[in-house]
């Protein structure tokens, strides 16, 4: 981030989200090593480190942080893959993954995917804060944009790690990824059906 520059993350109260970070904690302390959710592919190793990247996530206004994407580390891979587009990353404001033609576009939250140099891991969320959408922020929302900032995968990559599969999401919603988390019981609640579906 260059000096003089005003873009800028907002941090948000969790104890205004209709489910917090503690309500996921306190389900997330109760499962033990033999739990349906730590038997979940891919998540056994990690399991352990579940409730510490719950208990360290920083929550933030995703509608007006409009930090860019590079310096929030709001990027995966993927996106460092295609050289052209990356180095774009440093014109697209964190608060651009929220909008389509001026119309939310369905998106609840998105993460901090890599650590800010000397500053890791990374740590930091973005909620959709609208009160229409803020039913939709659940445990298991919570919980895969805390496997994000955990593993630095994109939601494809996620996808796979949590159902040890290689066909990524396809055109599915990333909602199916938070319905992983509640099928095997990782979080309580019920996933976004109108969204889970096939697009
Ligand atoms: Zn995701």
């Amino acid at each position: 981030m260059s000096v003089g520059d005003t873009h800028t993350i907002q941090a948000l109260n969790s104890a205004s989200l209709p489910v917090t970070e503690a309500d996921l904690l306190a389900h997330l302390q109760t499962l033990t090593q033999t739990s349906t959710c730590a038997k979940t592919p891919g998540l056994g190793p990690i399991f352990g480190q579940l409730q510490a990247a719950v208990t360290r996530q920083v929550p933030y206004d995703g509608l007006v942080s409009d930090l860019n994407k590079r310096d929030a580390g709001v990027w995966t891979a993927e996106d460092e893959a295609n050289t052209e587009q990356f180095a774009k990353l440093y014109q697209v404001p964190v608060c651009s993954e929220f909008w389509r033609q001026g119309d939310w576009n369905g998106t609840v939250a998105v993460s901090q995917a890599q650590p800010v140099p000397g500053a890791t891991p990374a740590t930091n969320v973005y909620f959709a804060t609208q009160k229409s959408v803020r039913p939709d922020i659940t445990q298991a929302v919570i919980l895969h944009e805390a496997l994000h900032n955990l593993t630095g995968l994109s939601d494809a990559r996620l996808y796979n790690l949590l159902t040890g599969t290689a066909k990524g999401l396809g055109l599915r919603h990333s909602c199916v990824i938070s319905k992983v988390l509640i099928d095997n019981g990782c979080a309580v609640g019920a996933p976004q059906d109108d969204l889970c579906g096939e697009k």
